[in-house]
């Protein structure tokens, strides 16, 4: 086999050969092809595509790279929820303990945040003592005794992917929707899970910024996850706005405290229960309300066992930041618009994100919303709370939110809700 050729094929728009796939990949792994042939192949798929049988079949090669997990040993069905990342997306603290509540058992595999979107792992190691990194047998072992696990995803899974990833964040080749599809699908279906359910981002602070593109990845990724035995359906959610009233990572594990005290902001719990109803059907649950399992308090007790299964001390005070920026309205009226990226963007700059994926977080670092679009303003009063740890970050994030919002007389708005769950894929 001769990568030139591989190359080529793609480059003049053929289709590439399930043994051209399968070798590329192993090459591309074990370092016999180079990252600048491998970055030549991932723009020319870009630029040309993949059909679903090349997809499937590169799917599998970096799956096959790896190992895959077992959960058959398991007395319960598995169900997991991959979100493509949005900014204020908590959505996995509350509802990996409320589904274990529910009866299944959730396996969730989690990464840290790169940019403007928050990563997980990040949130969760605001509380003191939390550990994200287990081994396979500690990670079976919280899912046996408590139903819910997250944890870092270890390096065995695809690892074609991690290496291909971290290539095409530098290439400007991650924008391909068989290439996204295909990293995110590698990992679910080596993590084994038989049931998955996808939250496809759509917006100013999401991957695809129109519905048709987030569409496509929904339906590529349902179509992989079908083809390789996975119940596996999407929900296409709006990102144009931040999801809750904070983004941060101490700041959201509060929020989730509070949807899983029975409050929190309605977007928050609405999404929450729809993935958890969405996780439930997918794993062949019926009959479980996952509202009363908000209420009745039993979500927030298997919270409380996950964390401490982990090294968290869940009754352990979460960080602060060191500093306080208060924005306050210019004027009147109703918020028509708050704009999700550019409320991701100041909340990196402040310290929440990272540049590099080895740079550290803060964990007090963020923003918080005191109000939504829809919502009445009076000037004068906070719109927005900058929490940092280094004041100095202020002025970069107060350009950042310059922009970000629109206050409208109210004789003049004209403002229509935008509806949070916008459509629904499934095979
Ligand atoms: N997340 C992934 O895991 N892979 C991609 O390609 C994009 C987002």
């Amino acid at each position: 086999m001769n990568v030139i050729d591989v190359i080529l094929a793609k480059r003049d728009g053929r289709e590439l050969t399930d043994p051209q796939i399968d070798w590329v990949i192993r090459a591309y792994t074990a370092g016999v092809v180079a990252d600048e042939q491998m970055s030549a192949l991932a723009m020319a798929i870009l630029l040309n595509g993949m059909n679903r049988r090349e997809i499937n079949r590169w799917t599998d090669a970096m799956i096959g790279t790896g190992i895959r997990m077992d959960f058959s040993a398991l007395d319960r069905p598995t169900a997991d929820k991959h979100s493509t990342g949005g900014v204020g997306d908590k959505i996995t603290l509350p509802l990996a303990p409320l589904v274990a509540a529910c009866g299944a058992a959730v396996p969730q595999l989690s990464g840290r945040g790169l940019g403007h979107t928050g990563g997980t792992l990040d949130k969760l190691e605001s509380i003191p003592g939390w550990r994200a990194t287990l081994s396979t047998e500690e990670m079976l072992a919280v899912l046996r005794e408590v139903g819910a696990v997250i944890c870092a995803a270890g390096d065995g899974l695809a690892p074609a992917d991690k290496k291909l990833y971290a290539l095409r964040d530098v290439t400007g080749t991650v924008e391909s929707i068989p290439l996204i599809a295909s990293s995110i699908m590698s990992k679910k279906i080596a993590e084994g899970t038989r049931a998955l359910v996808l939250d496809v981002k759509v917006g100013s602070g999401a991957f695809m910024k129109t519905r048709e593109q987030a569409r496509l990845l929904a339906e590529t990724m349902v179509a992989l996850g079908t083809d390789h035995g996975v119940n596996t359906v999407a929900l296409l959610t709006d990102m144009e706005v931040p999801l809750g009233l904070t983004a941060g990572n101490a700041l959201e594990v509060r929020e989730s405290l509070e949807v899983l005290a029975g409050g929190g902001p309605a977007d928050v719990v609405e999404l929450t229960l729809a993935l958890a109803r969405e996780m439930l059907a997918a794993a062949g649950i019926d009959g479980v309300d996952p509202a009363e399992k908000l209420a009745d308090g039993s979500a927030m007790d298997v919270w409380k066992r996950m964390i401490r299964a982990q090294g968290g001390d869940p009754e352990a005070g979460l960080a602060v930041a060191k500093e306080q920026h208060v924005l306050l309205a210019p004027a009147s009226g109703t918020l028509t618009r708050l704009d999700a990226l550019a409320v991701g963007v100041a909340a990196w700059r402040l310290g929440a994100g990272r540049a590099r994926k080895e740079d550290p977080v803060q964990a007090g670092a963020g923003i918080e919303l005191h109000a939504k679009p829809g919502d009445a303003v009076t000037a004068g009063t906070p719109l927005l709370t900058l929490h940092t740890d280094t004041p100095d970050r202020f002025e970069a994030a107060l350009d950042d939110l310059t922009c970000s919002y629109t206050i409208a007389d109210d004789a003049e708005t004209g403002y229509s809700p935008r509806p949070l769950i916008l459509e629904r894929v499934s095979a």
